[in-house]
């Protein structure tokens, strides 16, 4: 690993630091990323790419004036004639690319108009060529270099519709009668052309490979706990609120358990902080396994204290998982000389469940956690309690 990438060692659990790390100088991801960073970067240049083949477009259009500049006579009107004709079938393309909001078909759709484009300009020099071998072949350059540079396409995707346009080009030129020195000559500055453009164009998808994961990368760092990789408080309140509304839409409970160590500052004291450390990650995990549906989120609220949000589970249920999670932390087995309540590390745990209605405020469900918490040390800790329905918390 380069020395320059050293942190990512840290945050090595994430797929996207150990891809940063891994490298992609073949600009490809692993399988799962790869198809992320696809929807991603179709999604933030919709709207550029669009304007930018617009543009293309209006230059080529620009073109037809030029053609009729340049060309001799008759061949002037088969010029013309290609132009009208592709526009037709550009202006049928760009009516979908406006109105549909599926990135990929606009992906779909922006090759196909380069096909056209690219196309008809190999074959308006080709026309230019049949009778004047002097006819500007340099539009095709300028069409490569917006293949690479102005469609927002892949490398991958770029290289192949550029390639084919100087293959449409040659057997249409030697169709054309064209010589073959000449044409050879034209060959090279356009395989020239695509060697700079596609040089060009690796660097931009490098690029934006590289923006992709360092954004995700943010992300995750700003909304995880850097000692456990559990959920922050921040991260939790923004969850909480989308699951609260689902909650409501679907009619369906939403559980809260807060957990906090028991006589942690002892341990602490006891064993020294790292040791303490080593031990909140190990709570982690198996806080992370308690939350491990899809919906449910497992969350570090600070210090040593923890909280999981379960989706649409019954209080009866959740009673048990809680019961389970207690159960679990002793069986870890990290020994804890100081407790007064077992001779390893233990949690108390504050259950609650609560099924979102309209005029219930979302603070209700933290609220009947923290008492049924508070209840559970004030009981003796190592247990679980739950908030009962009276408003009182029931010992279990
Ligand atoms: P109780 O059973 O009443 O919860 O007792 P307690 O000692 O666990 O509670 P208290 O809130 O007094 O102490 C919490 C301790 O947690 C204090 C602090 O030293 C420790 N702590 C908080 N965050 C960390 C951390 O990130 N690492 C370590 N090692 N200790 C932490
Ligand atoms: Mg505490
Ligand atoms: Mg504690």
């Amino acid at each position: 690993m380069a020395e320059a990438n050293t942190w990512l060692e840290e945050v090595s659990s994430s797929p996207y630091a150990a891809q940063l790390a891994k490298g992609f100088a073949l600009l490809r991801f692993d399988k799962r990323l790869e198809s992320e960073f696809r929807r991603f970067s179709l999604r933030q240049n919709y709207r550029l790419r669009l304007w930018y083949l617009y543009f293309a477009i209006a230059m080529w259009l620009l073109f037809a004036v030029a053609d009729q500049l340049w060309a001799q006579s008759g061949e002037r009107w088969w010029m013309l004639l290609v132009r009208l004709l592709s526009l037709g079938v550009l202006l049928a393309l760009i009516r979908p690319m406006q109105l549909t909001k599926d990135e990929r078909k606009v992906d779909r759709l922006v090759i196909y108009a380069l096909l056209v484009l690219s196309g008809s300009v190999a074959v308006i020099v080709a026309i230019g060529h049949a009778v004047n071998q002097a006819y500007p072949y340099e539009g095709l350059i300028l069409i490569i270099f917006s293949i690479y540079f102005l469609t927002g396409l892949r490398l991958a995707q770029a290289v192949t519709v550029s390639l084919l346009l100087v293959l449409f080009y040659a057997l249409l030129d030697i169709w054309a009668g064209y010589p073959p020195d000449v044409l050879v000559r034209n060959l090279l500055f356009l395989l020239s052309g695509n060697l700079i453009g596609a040089m060009g164009c690796y660097l931009l998808e490098y690029k934006s490979r590289e923006h992709f994961l360092h954004h995700h990368l943010m992300r995750e760092l700003a909304d995880h706990d850097s000692l456990t990789g559990l959920h922050n408080r921040r991260s939790f309140a923004r969850k909480f609120e989308e699951l609260w509304r689902q909650a409501q839409r679907e009619n369906a409970d939403l559980v809260l358990l807060l957990v906090d160590v028991d006589h942690f500052k002892a341990f602490n004291d006891c064993y020294g902080h790292q040791a303490g450390d080593s031990a909140l990650r190990k709570l982690g995990q198996v806080i992370r396994h308690a939350a491990r549906r899809p919906l449910d989120i497992a969350v570090r609220m600070g210090g040593e204290e923890f909280a999981v949000l379960l989706y649409g589970m019954s209080a009866e249920q959740a009673l048990l998982h809680a019961e389970a999670l207690r159960t679990a932390v002793l069986e870890l087995a990290i020994p804890h000389a100081r407790s007064t309540v077992a001779e390893v590390l233990s949690i108390s745990v504050g259950l609650a469940c609560v099924r979102p209605e309209v005029a219930r405020p979302m603070s209700v469900l933290y609220e009947r956690a923290d008492k049924a918490l508070y209840r559970a040390k004030a009981n003796g800790r190592n247990q679980v309690v739950q908030w009962d329905q009276v408003g009182q918390v029931a010992i279990n």
